[in-house]
Order: structure tokens, then C-alpha cells, then sequence
């Protein structure tokens, strides 16, 4: 008995003009529509040729489809994928005849959502093929295809395993409420805790990892006022963006940019000039560059090397440090060479108008990227902000589990800590009772996949 009885219908690529556009369909109706509009039912998973008629026997295009029988499809159900020309015309037109012939228009990430609910892939599965069809980086692939593989759920099944095997001991005493647990289990069960909230700390710190590869590295661009700092944003994103001019402060909110740097993502923030009495809406401007501040990874602190022996800027003073920023010495075309001293920062010389010295700062912030994954290993798994909320449910679970254990309490209490434990672990790889929750995660994918 198939899950979903209903057979639902998007176009999986974007709408607009291109070489060519695709139509997936997935459900239990699949077979009779391929049958009904192809004439025939396509053979399984084999690439065929052939026009693509509507309910009134016209003609809409000439298309390639395969038909997919399930449960080896990317549903789990029976699935057909239509190629037709790249015209968002046609693909409306035959969209539409799909609706006509009973098809209903899919939800955003519905496709991946009837995968999971056909059990084709867990949840964090799931969240990986939204993180690859996002991913902007190198790097982030690598992670988004491990995860995609099964990285994450192995771990987490890991340490569910482990959890039972302490749940199993604890609960032999339930019955027994007037009897201690003996000196040996509670060793075994601190030792079985401990390991598994080492898994749950180890998968923990990648979280601000997870969070740079999905978001970029936030990289702020700091400095005073007219030393070039709307120039080497336009420099490093390499179009005109943000609004250059001689007038000091014109830079009155942040300007954001994503860019592409080696195997890198970062979104680079020019701040507002750092103007020590801004007027009022440059104060709203500067407000919002706190905020950025606060939480950037990397800065890239400009001065003016034609200027007065610069100073770091009040905003960043006890965040920077030579791991988190570059003193960029700009307008070197001009000659001059400001005295930086013995200021512990990697520093480069640059022209943000001729673009001198552009190629070896991109090295030097790669560099200082580079400590981010290096912070947690090679072949890390980066968790979501959900794995991190439900992560973080597991090391509060535990680190009350321990203390009970610790007071000698009802082995009751302390197996229900444990349940929350094994409850927060088994929600990472995705089994989810919460619908809501579930709709709302598929609702942030695309529609058609
Ligand atoms: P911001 O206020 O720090 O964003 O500075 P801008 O990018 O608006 O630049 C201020 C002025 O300095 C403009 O007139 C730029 O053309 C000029 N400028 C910026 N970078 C350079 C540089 O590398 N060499 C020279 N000669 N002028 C620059």
C-alpha cells in the first residue's frame, strides 16, 4: 500500500530560458500518465524519445522522459522525469496538463520530503542534498556529499547504540527502587555517558564550522574613513558594488558580498566608516556594524598607507588578533610607507586601484580560512543549526544524568534523563514524530526537488 496517494508534479529547473527544462512527477498514477501521454508505459529507467501529447491530442513538445518504477527511485515511489526544450513557455504549458490530468503542483522540497517519508534517506540525508544544491564552495560540498553519504547518521546510530547498552543497565534497577546500583554498573554507565557526550562535544565544535561553510565566512572590512575600503570590496568581488567616493563616510549601512576565494566562501561586510561622531543615519549605519562585528570571523583592517601611523579601530580592539585579521596598507600606487611598527597583524600592501598586491592578500585570507577546518579535522561531518539544538539537549541530558548518578538517585530519574539523551540523538538522523517540524524544514527547498 503506497504511502501517498496522491501523484504530485513540478519543474525540477528553474523557470526561464535555457537549453533545456526538466518535469519530475512522482506517485502511485505515474505509470497510467506515462502510458496515457507517451502512448505506451516506458520501460523501467531507459531513456526514450517521444512527443509529449496533451489531454486534446496536440502536441506540446518533443521531449526525452524516463520512467523510474519505484521503491529504486528517488521518492521510493513510481517517478517520471520529462526533458523538454528550455522555453518556460512549454514547461508551463505541460505543467499544466499534468494538473489536468490529476497531477497535484508539488510543495517546496516535496520530492525529498516523500524520500524521507518513503524511508529512502534519513533526515539528515535530506538536509545534506539541501545542502548541496546550495553549497557555494569547495569545501562545502566535500561536507554536504559525506553527509550525503551517511556520515552523519553513522555517527549518530553510534552513539545510540551506545546509549541503549547504558539505558539496558540502568532500567534492570527500575523495578528494584529500594536496591543502589551496584559500584560496577555505575562505573560502566559513567563510562558509557562520557563516551557518548564526547561524541555529542566532538560533533558539537563543528557547529560554527557548519555555519561558515552553509553562510560564507563573515569578513569584515574595517578601517577609517577614505582609506579605500568601498575600493577593495569592488577589488575583491571584482565589480563595481559598493559606492565609492572622496567624500569621507558615504558608506552609511554595511554593503554585504558573497565571493569565491580558492576553495573558499566568504561574504565580505564593508563597514560603515568607523566616523568617531557620526550623524544620525550614519549612526544607524554604525549600530548595524557592531552587530556585524560582533559576529565576524576573519578582519580585514585597511589603512591608508600614504596617512599618519594608523591605530586599530576601538570596534575590533580585543577581537582582533593575527588569526582573524590582515592589515591591508592600501593606496601603495601612491608611494609612501605609513610606519605600522611591530604590529602583531599579517600585513600586505596593496592598490585597491591598480590591483597590485590583490593576488597575495586572496592567499593571505585563504590562509587564515584554511585554520577553520583545520580546527576540526579533515574529514569532519559539519552539523546544521538543528543537529546543534538537539546536540546540545543530549549534553544538557547527560550532564544531568551524571549527577544523579553521582547522588546515588532512583535509577526511575535517571533513566528518564537518558531517554531525553537518546530521544535528541535519534532526532539528528530523523526520527521525528513533530510534522510541523518536518514541513517547515522541507519548506525551505526548492520546488521541484
Ligand atoms: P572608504 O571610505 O574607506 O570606503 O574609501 P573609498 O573606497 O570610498 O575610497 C576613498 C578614496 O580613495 C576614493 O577617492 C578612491 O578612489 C581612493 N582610493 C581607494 N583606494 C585607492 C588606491 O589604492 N590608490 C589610490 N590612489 N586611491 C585609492
Amino acid at each position: 500500500m503506497p504511502r501517498f496517494t496522491d501523484t504530485i508534479a513540478a519543474l525540477a529547473t528553474p523557470m526561464g530560458t535555457s537549453a533545456i527544462a526538466l518535469l519530475r512527477i512522482s506517485g502511485p498514477d505515474t505509470q497510467r500518465l506515462a502510458a496515457a501521454i507517451f502512448g505506451a508505459t516506458p520501460p523501467p529507467r531507459l531513456a526514450r524519445h517521444g512527443d509529449y501529447r496533451d489531454t486534446a491530442g496536440r502536441t506540446l513538445d518533443d521531449t526525452l522522459f524516463v520512467f523510474m518504477p519505484g521503491p529504486r527511485s528517488y521518492t521510493g515511489e513510481d517517478t517520471l522525469e520529462i526533458s523538454c526544450h528550455g522555453n518556460p513557455f512549454i514547461a508551463q504549458k505541460i505543467l499544466e496538463d499534468l494538473l489536468r490530468r490529476g497531477c497535484r503542483a508539488a510543495e517546496p522540497g516535496e520530492f525529498t520530503q516523500r524520500a524521507f517519508l518513503n524511508g529512502r534517506m534519513d533526515l539528515s540525508q535530506a538536509e545534506a542534498v539541501m545542502d548541496l544544491i546550495h553549497a557555494r564552495s569547495e569545501r562545502a560540498l566535500a561536507s554536504a556529499h559525506r553527509q550525503l553519504r551517511g556520515a552523519l547518521r553513522r555517527r549518530a546510530e553510534a552513539a545510540v547504540e551506545e546509549l541503549l547498552g547504558v539505558i539496558a543497565r540502568v532500567e534492570a534497577y527500575i523495578d528494584f527502587p529500594e536496591e543502589d546500583l551496584p559500584a560496577e554498573d555505575v562505573n560502566l554507565v559513567t563510562a558509557g555517558l562520557q563516551r557518548v557526550r564526547a561524541m555529542a562535544s566532538n560533533l558539537l565544535a563543528t557547529s560554527h564550522y557548519g555555519e561558515i561553510l552553509r553562510d560564507g565566512i563573515k569578513t569584515v572590512i574595517v578601517g577609517e574613513p577614505n582609506v579605500g575600503k568601498s575600493s577593495l570590496l569592488n577589488r575583491l568581488v571584482g565589480r563595481e558594488r559598493a559606492l565609492v567616493s572622496s567624500e569621507p563616510g558615504t558608506t552609511r549601512d554595511y554593503l554585504e558580498e558573497p565571493i569565491a576565494l580558492g576553495s573558499h566562501y566568504l561574504r565580505l561586510i564593508d563597514t560603515a566608516g568607523l566616523n568617531p561622531s557620526p550623524g544620525p543615519l550614519e549612526r544607524l549605519g554604525i549600530e548595524k556594524t557592531r552587530e556585524r562585528l560582533e559576529e565576524a570571523d576573519l578582519f580585514l583592517w585597511v589603512v591608508d598607507q600614504t596617512g599618519p601611523t594608523p591605530s586599530l579601530p576601538s570596534d575590533i580592539e580585543g577581537i582582533a588578533n593575527a588569526e582573524n585579521t590582515i592589515l591591508i596598507l592600501n593606496k601603495c600606487d601612491l608611494g609612501g610607507e605609513v610606519g605600522v611598527g611591530a604590529l602583531p597583524y599579517p600585513s600586505v600592501r596593496v592598490s585597491a586601484k591598480t590591483g597590485e598586491g590583490i593576488d597575495v592578500l586572496c592567499e593571505r585570507i585563504a590562509a587564515l580560512a584554511d585554520r577553520f577546518q583545520a580546527e576540526v579535522g579533515e574529514d569532519q561531518v559539519a552539523i546544521n543549526a538543528r543537529h546543534a539544538a538537539a546536540l546540545t539537549t543530549v549534553m544538557d541530558a547527560i550532564v544531568a544524568a551524571l549527577a544523579k548518578l553521582e547522588h546515588g538517585e532512583a535509577a526511575e530519574l535517571l533513566a528518564s534523563d537518558l531517554r531525553t539523551a537518546l530521544r535528541a540523538w535519534e532526532e539528528i538522523a530523523g526520527r521525528v514524530d513533530n510534522e510541523r517540524m518536518l514541513d517547515a524544514l522541507f519548506a525551505s527547498f526548492c520546488i521541484g526537488k
